[in-house]
């Protein structure tokens, strides 16, 4: 990416209400700014933001609850989510689907939220967003964040007595790990909406973005079971770390399509594949040749038949 600023409003971009989208306050904050909220059974409004919500899910959260549920991803997909576009891209990707009936996510009930421990990005960011400014795409790029509260009406944590700084909430939610994760996923859905639909991207590319951002069995197929490994350049201990870590595979697939689709470095193909692209190329350029001249003769045995014809007409032969 060249000197584009990218923009990531992370709570926004993560979870919003269908009828107010943001409910962000004016105010920048830091990480040592004071926060007077807390969440909890015995606030009124308990679990009414777990209903008539929009929770876009990370690679990372779908391989964190996919796990804790003891399914594969492909079952995770198919019964807990549905397909979104991100960020007002091109890019697909799923959010939580919600029961027909009263609109719920479907880990919720009266108690509480059965997945709490391995709960989606979305649900940790909330009440405190992040906005993110990285200037150019390279790992050096310069990084200016600020934090902003989102308050929405019906939410009565923000009436509790407990105080915290930015950073305490955000430790206690465990969001800056999560930041970690999804930085590069998310870069690439951000570098997406920077491009704006001018630059085209093939519907392969965006199923291969589909299927490396949900499923990884299948892309762990797709490195394992295809030719793949013939074709980069992979050191073993990258093969090995990404054969038994389903994490360090999420990162790869992220370097990956950064790779594929926006032609990022770091990934390297062989030599002998080069050359022997170019020799393919070079040998049906040959035969496009050889088709060619074939064609010419053929034309040119033709008009010489139809010149000896016309002369032997006109001599009375
Ligand atoms: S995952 Fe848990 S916290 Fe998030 S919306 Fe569902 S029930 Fe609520
Ligand atoms: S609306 Fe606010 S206080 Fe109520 S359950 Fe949700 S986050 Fe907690």
């Amino acid at each position: 990416m060249s000197e584009e600023q990218v923009q990531d409003q992370k709570n926004d971009f993560f979870k919003s209400t269908d009828k107010n989208p943001s409910h962000i306050q004016p105010e920048k904050l830091t990480l040592d700014s004071s926060l007077k909220f807390e969440c909890h059974p015995g606030v009124p409004c308990f679990t009414a933001c777990c209903h008539n919500i929009k929770i876009i899910l990370t690679p990372y959260d779908i391989l964190i609850l996919r796990e804790r549920l003891g399914i594969p991803a492909h079952e995770f997909i198919t019964r807990y989510t549905e397909p979104t576009f991100l960020e007002k891209t091109d890019m697909p990707g799923v959010r939580i689907k919600l029961t027909e009936d009263k609109k719920a996510c479907p880990f919720v009930t009266p108690e509480g939220c059965t997945v709490y421990n391995d709960r989606p990005t979305a649900c940790r960011y909330y009440p405190v967003g992040m906005a993110d400014f990285h200037e150019g795409g390279t790992d050096d790029a310069k990084e200016d964040k600020f934090f902003f509260l989102v308050k929405e009406p019906h939410c009565k944590g923000f009436e509790e007595p407990k105080q915290w700084t930015i950073r305490e909430w955000r430790k206690d939610q465990g969001v800056d790990k999560r930041d970690e994760l999804n930085k590069e996923w998310l870069r690439l859905v951000m570098r997406r909406k920077s491009f704006g639909y001018q630059a085209t991207l093939s519907e392969a590319a965006k199923r291969m973005f589909f299927m490396a951002s949900t499923d990884l069995d299948s892309f762990r197929r797709f490195i394992f079971e295809s030719s793949f490994l013939d074709t980069y350049e992979l050191d073993d201990e990258t093969v090995a770390k990404i054969k038994e870590d389903d994490v360090e595979l999420m990162l790869f697939s992220f370097s990956y399509l950064a790779n594929t689709l926006f032609g990022a470095q770091g990934m390297t193909i062989k030599k002998e594949k080069i050359d022997a692209k170019v020799k393919e190329i070079k040998a049906r350029q040959d035969e496009s040749l050889k088709d060619a001249e074939r064609e010419y003769l053929a034309l040119k045995a033709e008009r010489d038949r139809l010149r000896n014809e016309e002369e032997k007409k006109s001599t009375g032969e």
